[in-house]
């Protein structure tokens, strides 16, 4: 109860609450004695407005030194009361000091949320049970080009190139719960593409119903690009950009493999191409026209060979072209042309016939069950070519004939 300002009484609960011993230790002190001063004015209006206006004060915290100098943070609630005939105010008070330690917490604990969410370089994002982006991080507008603003509230599958990998993404962190590094592609503002690298938790609510997704995702297009340099190095050639040595024979073992030795599987082809005399060449023109060389006749065979065929290096100035799924004939007129054509169509500097190609030409048997005794038979029909005078084109003897199958001796 106060009075004038001046605190007339106060209940067993008032005195606990404010480190008394007995109503002595409080009872006649104006309440200014008790108020930190900051808020002092704050509750000074309130008692005024309760005992002279006759008003009545929602509940308002504040904080308060007790009898033992320790601070609290109370809530009150004032109403208009007379005592002894008098204007009163008839305050209530709640103990607030825990859940304001626990705001400052909070407080500070959005601070730094928001100090890591301003400073982080990959994107943190959130999303509700319907896929709608609630909350991204500013980071999101270095990487996709768009501001955090203009994300919140669009569907997340919207910046997906294609929706099925989102369908994917989803499907994955429903079943799991979480997804670690799962790769995804996202549209940038500019509209190119970008790789992403996606790690993810669902979010559940109160009563363990799906409520989004939560998660961080990283730009990762320079690592991709870097990987997919060093798998072009590690399988490509340099100077014709063809499948080098371990490639295209990584290429017909996958094959080959893929027949499983049967009998019915779909016919299997290869020729084994070596330039004629192409030291001479070097010879006469000099080392870069014996590459550019190289080249041209890459291109002639690139030319005459179907789709699906896959031309390789195998190194120097000798490569492998893998029919698939053409029989022995067809083979060779693919083999008798390129001849033609490189005859006919020499390289830039060099004189028509000044380079021409011996070729062998050989055919899987269910019997090879891996492209070691297929390259033999291949390698020596291009060897006969070249006995026979070069510039020809030379088909290998019956696998079973030569004794040589891999079936195990049966
Ligand atoms: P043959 O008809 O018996 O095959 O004769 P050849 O001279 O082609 O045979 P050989 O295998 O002895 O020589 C191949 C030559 O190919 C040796 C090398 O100088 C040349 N060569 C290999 N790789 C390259 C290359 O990348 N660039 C150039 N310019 N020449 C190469
Ligand atoms: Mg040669
Ligand atoms: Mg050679």
């Amino acid at each position: 109860m106060i009075v004038d300002g001046s605190i007339r009484y106060a209940n067993r609960a008032a005195l606990t609450l404010m480190d008394a011993d007995a109503l002595d230790a409080v009872a006649g002190r104006p309440v200014a004695d008790f108020v930190h001063p900051l808020d002092l004015h704050r509750v000074e209006a309130r008692i005024r407005y309760a005992a002279e206006e006759s008003g009545s004060n929602p509940p308002t915290e504040f904080r308060v030194f007790t009898c033992n100098g320790v601070q609290r943070v109370l809530a009150m609630t004032s109403n208009h009361a007379v005592f002894e005939g008098r204007n009163a105010v008839l305050a209530a008070f709640v103990d607030m000091t825990e859940r304001a330690a626990m705001d400052a917490r909070l407080q500070e604990t959005d601070r730094n949320f928001q100090r890591i969410m301003n400073t982080m370089q990959d994107v943190f994002y959130r999303t509700d049970a319907q896929g709608v982006t609630r909350y991204v991080c500013p980071a999101v507008k270095n990487v996709l080009g768009y501001s955090a603003d203009e994300i919140i509230g669009l569907p997340a599958a919207a910046f997906y190139p294609d929706i099925s990998e989102r369908e994917r993404l989803v499907q994955a962190i429903r079943e799991h719960g979480f997804v670690h590094d799962f790769p995804g592609r996202m549209r940038r503002a500019d509209g190119s593409i970008i790789d992403i690298s996606i790690s993810t938790h669902a979010l559940f609510d109160e009563r363990g119903q799906f409520a989004g997704v939560e998660g961080i995702w990283r730009d990762i297009t320079q690592r991709k690009a870097m990987e997919r340099e060093l798998e072009r190095m590690a399988t490509r050639d340099d100077l014709t950009g063809l499948p080098n040595r371990r490639s295209i024979l990584g290429t017909l073992e996958q094959a080959i493999e893929r027949r499983g030795g049967r009998r019915d599987a779909a016919p299997l082809c290869v020729l084994m191409l070596d330039l004629d005399l192409f030291k001479r060449v070097n010879d006469a023109y000099g080392h870069l026209a014996g590459d550019a060389a190289l080249q041209h006749v890459t291109e002639i065979m690139q030319q005459l060979s179907r789709d699906g065929d896959v031309l390789g290096r195998l190194g120097g100035e000798e490569f492998l072209l893998i029919v698939d799924g053409a029989g022995l004939q067809a083979t060779l007129d693919i083999a008798e042309r390129i001849r033609s054509a490189v005859e006919c169509n020499p390289p830039p500097r060099l004189p028509a016939g000044g380079l021409t190609v011996s070729i062998g030409v050989a055919q899987w048997s269910p019997l090879d069950r891996h492209a070691r005794a297929l390259l033999d038979r291949v390698d020596r029909a291009m060897y006969t070519a070249k006995h026979a005078g070069r510039n020809r084109v030379r088909e290998a003897l019956e696998s079973v004939a030569d004794g040589e199958s891999e079936s195990g001796g049966a």
